[in-house]
């Protein structure tokens, strides 16, 4: 009876001010005792990571199917494969990032050489969102560790049941005086950016995105914001319509997380002409993946809480909104299930055109000749990817060269995610910084330029009396 007491009176603790500053300070202490500095050290925290990933898949899975209804394999894939790929990738990869890289030297710094050094920054914390929680937790603290940081994490209280696996299973196999999970919302968050920390790294809205650097600004620290945005997708009339280009739309929208993924295709553009048979594909293709009643599929996952439920319904009823549905519409409340939803033609200005979607519905903008999109993206902020479907050259080219976006691919959705060899992150609204692979390396770590003299060769002229005569002039 007694444990039971003393067990409620821990879980009712609340995360004071004290808290976040006795954490920082025990942890910033640890880091300067070099806790965290060593190959060794990083390597085994990495493994225990990778331990995580093979031991307790099924929780995991079992976490996010209590949090989003996410599919089995859809998390297996997304959350847990993508992961033991970054952390396998970091582990083979450890010793070239930490190795300090040669530089050129130059006529005035003669005899002299010099070298880039990768040093941690020190006590970072990394913030992250709920829509693939393990994801978005882990790989940001695969490059803290990598880089030799000691690093606090705060999940997204919205998915909770992944909030406290996340915490149970960082604290069961991680070093305990270098890796620490916060859970709560946003008091305790509030809490930990009074601190003083070496690097925030922010995965979410860019309303919030704004909360955290302006509390950054007051310590000079420096942000990696992971933003969200409204990434388009343009569909040319010379494209592989059905068999390639609506079923990776689908993957990329419906197939992560409904929609619920920053990546994920928020609007489609394509000519007036081409429009009909878009709608045509895309209506074949979602009855083939989803049946004719995709409020009962198991193979979505479903809207994260009644908040977002609720301004995703907002959307879809305003006036000049409702009446553009071409392809599903259903939705349910009480289970939070919203269908694959497809609208044509919806004004510019409405909610759905001016807000990122973040869930099941498409809404199709139809153009008078696709050129027409350049002059739609470009006039909007910075979306977080840009895709094109298109077997032109010559547009291929364009686009690439024209939009400016954290990222674009040509002929697919949201795989570039997957390929460490690019960096991933946004650019004016859609974020600051990026990482994955070495750049999650980078994003954690202080370039250092070391320059070593030689005492031989030094020259008058730098030295007072200045004179021309000294240069021979
Ligand atoms: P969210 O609600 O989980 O919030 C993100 C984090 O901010 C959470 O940890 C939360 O506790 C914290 N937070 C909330 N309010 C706060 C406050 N007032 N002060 C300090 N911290 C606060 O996630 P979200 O914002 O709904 O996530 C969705 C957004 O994130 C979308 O815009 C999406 O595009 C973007 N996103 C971007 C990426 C990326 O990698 N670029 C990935 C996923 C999501």
């Amino acid at each position: 009876f007694i444990s039971v007491i003393v067990d409620r009176s821990a879980m009712a603790k609340i995360f004071q001010m004290a808290d976040a500053s006795n954490l920082v300070t025990e942890l910033r202490r640890n880091f300067d005792a070099g806790v965290t500095r060593g190959y060794e050290w990083r390597v085994t925290q990495l493994k225990k990571l990778l331990v995580i990933c093979d031991k307790h898949e099924p929780e995991i899975v079992s976490a996010l199917h209590d949090d989003l209804g996410k599919p089995e394999l859809e998390s297996s894939v997304y959350e847990v494969a993508l992961l033991r790929n970054s952390i396998k990738l970091a582990l083979k990869q450890l010793k070239d990032w930490m190795a300090p890289h040669k530089a050129k030297t130059s006529l005035t710094t003669f005899p002299a050489s010099a070298k880039i050094v990768s040093e941690p920054l020190g006590v970072v914390l990394v913030i992250s969102a709920w829509n693939f929680p393990f994801m978005l937790s882990i790989d940001p603290v695969i490059g803290a560790i990598s880089a030799g940081n000691v690093v606090v994490l705060k999940p997204s209280e919205l998915a909770p049941a992944s909030s406290s696996l996340l915490a149970k299973l960082l604290k069961q196999y991680l070093d305990p005086s270098a890796v620490r999970v916060v859970e709560g919302a946003v008091t305790e968050t509030t809490l930990l950016l009074e601190q003083k920390w070496d690097k925030i790294f922010y995965t979410g809205n860019s309303r919030i995105g704004r909360i955290i650097m302006t509390a950054a600004a007051k310590h000079l620290t420096p942000v990696s914001l992971e933003l969200g945005g409204k990434s388009p997708v343009v569909i040319d009339s010379d494209t592989n319509l059905k068999v390639i280009t609506v079923r990776r739309i689908i993957s990329g929208k419906w197939g992560c997380n409904n929609g619920q993924a920053c990546i994920s295709p928020d609007y489609i553009l394509t000519t007036k002409e081409y429009a009909p048979k878009v709608i045509d594909a895309l209506k074949k293709e979602l009855e083939a993946f989803y049946g004719n009643n995709p409020m009962g599929s198991k193979d979505t996952s479903r809207i994260v809480n009644l908040n977002h439920f609720d301004r995703l319904s907002k959307m879809l009823e305003e006036k000049e909104v409702s009446n553009k549905i071409v392809y599903g519409g259903q939705k349910n409340r009480e289970n939070l299930k919203i269908s694959p939803t497809v609208l044509l033609d919806v004004p510019l200005d409405s909610l759905i055109m001016s807000e990122e979607i973040f869930g099941p519905l498409l809404p199709i903008v139809t153009l008078n000749n696709l050129e027409e999109c350049f002059g739609v993206i470009n006039s909007r902020p910075k979306p977080l990817a840009a895709y094109l479907f298109t077997k032109n050259h010559k547009l291929k080219k364009k686009f690439t060269k024209t939009v400016s976006a954290g990222g674009i691919v040509v002929n697919d959705t949201a795989v570039h995610f997957t390929l460490p060899t690019l960096p991933f992150g946004g650019v004016g609204e859609s974020g600051i910084g990026s990482y994955h692979g070495k750049f999650s390396f980078d994003a954690f770590s202080h370039k250092k330029s070391v320059l070593f003299k030689s005492f031989l060769g030094d020259s008058a002229i730098r030295y007072p009396p200045y004179s021309r005569r000294k240069l021979g002039l």
